[in-house]
């Protein structure tokens, strides 16, 4: 049986720091997440421009993820991607991580990183339409150059749909959004940049089908219904912004089940710990008074878990890690990148 020493459940923000520092603090690591890639939450919002992480100059959101994911790999912990855990028991002082794939993972602390649950895009409920999606019917926006020149159609009247409408307006040849209500309900001043541009905006309007060109490679024309009336509109990609379903169901056997806010919620009873020994959590999943939900909250939620975690493990440790500048761990490390600064 292989027993590390934290396993950090979800590869988002939370968990990627916690790995880092978990390596730090000379700790066996693994992360186990659902998703095919490291990342989290960040990942739905990679093309957008990240502004309030300290002492980070504004940086692509895909572009601090990669960040994150070398920080995160310093310590070289094992990663379980497309791993979504069920449930976690304790066995004879072991904690028995079970993924819904019927493996075991083993582990004498845990670190809940799961974020708001496990994020999937609601789709768009045509026939057939899955068979678009490697093609040009879109749930996210990984690159805007992949639009430029093109007529691009927006279904939705979110936040996301038009943030990804405005983004779109200087790349795309023309832009068009339709949404199922009366009125769209995002950020006011991001619709006045659309209607500025003279976006074509349909509402009380939804998609009814999508007709192929003759080779049946992608979509050419969206079928439109609004107010009781057809309309096609030519397409070269569909961007669906119709929000998210979250799915949340880690489960706990009862002895070890820890106290909740809200049902969700793990409640930190002081440094990151939850009420069961041994089990900490860090991020948007945490709760506790002053509690920060951005990404930078999530930074110091992994150092309070992981230092948590140390001493759980071994109580006569240093309760907190050595700062990194002085911290011998790094020396080889530290002489590389300056070689090759001076190289
Ligand atoms: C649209 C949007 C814009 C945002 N903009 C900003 C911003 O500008 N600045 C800022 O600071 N914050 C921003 N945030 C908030 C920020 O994204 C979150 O605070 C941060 O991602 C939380 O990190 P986390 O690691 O706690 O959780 P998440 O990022 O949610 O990561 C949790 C991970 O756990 C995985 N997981 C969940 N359950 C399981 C399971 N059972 N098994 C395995 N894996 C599992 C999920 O797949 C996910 O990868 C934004 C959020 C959104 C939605």
């Amino acid at each position: 049986m292989n027993i590390y020493d934290v396993t950090i459940i979800g590869g988002g923000p939370a968990g990627l720091y916690s790995a880092f520092y978990s390596g730090l603090r000379d700790l066996k690591t693994k992360i186990i997440e659902f998703q095919p890639k490291l990342g989290g939450k960040i990942n739905i919002f990679s093309e957008k421009m990240l502004w309030d992480v300290g002492g980070q100059p504004p940086i692509l959101a895909g572009d601090f993820v990669e960040n994150l994911k070398q920080q995160a790999m310093t310590f070289d912990p094992t990663i379980c991607l497309n791993s979504k855990v069920h449930e976690i028991r304790k066995e004879n002082g072991v904690f028995v991580i079970e993924t819904t794939d019927g493996k075991y993972h083993y582990s004498k602390t845990v670190i809940i990183a799961t974020g708001g649950g496990i994020f999937s895009p609601i789709k768009l409920e045509i026939e057939g339409a899955e068979k678009y999606e490697m093609k040009n019917l879109h749930y996210t926006i990984k690159g805007l150059e992949r639009f430029a020149g093109h007529e691009v159609l927006i279904s939705g009247g979110g936040n996301g749909a038009i943030d990804w409408a405005v983004e779109l307006l200087h790349v795309a040849k023309k832009v068009t959004v339709i949404y199922r209500k009366e009125e769209l309900t995002a950020h006011e001043a991001q619709i006045k940049k659309l209607r500025e541009y003279n976006v074509d905006i349909l509402l009380n309007a939804e998609i009814t089908s999508l007709l192929s060109n003759e080779d049946k490679s992608k979509i050419e024309t969206a079928v439109i219904k609004q107010n009781g009336q057809i309309l096609s509109i030519n397409v070269d990609d569909i961007v669906i912004s119709h929000g998210y379903n979250r799915e949340v169901s880690l489960h706990f056997a009862p002895e070890i089940e820890p106290e909740k806010k809200d049902n969700y919620c793990l409640v930190s009873t002081g440094q990151c710990k939850t009420t069961v020994p041994g089990i900490f959590a860090a991020g948007d999943i945490v709760t506790y008074n002053d509690k920060v939900g951005l990404i930078l909250g999530t930074f110091q939620d992994a150092v309070l878990a992981v230092n948590s975690a140390k001493l759980y493990m071994e109580p006569e440790a240093n309760e907190y890690g050595m700062v990194s500048s002085h911290n011998d761990k790094f020396k080889e490390k530290n002489q590389q990148i300056l070689e090759r600064k001076f190289a």
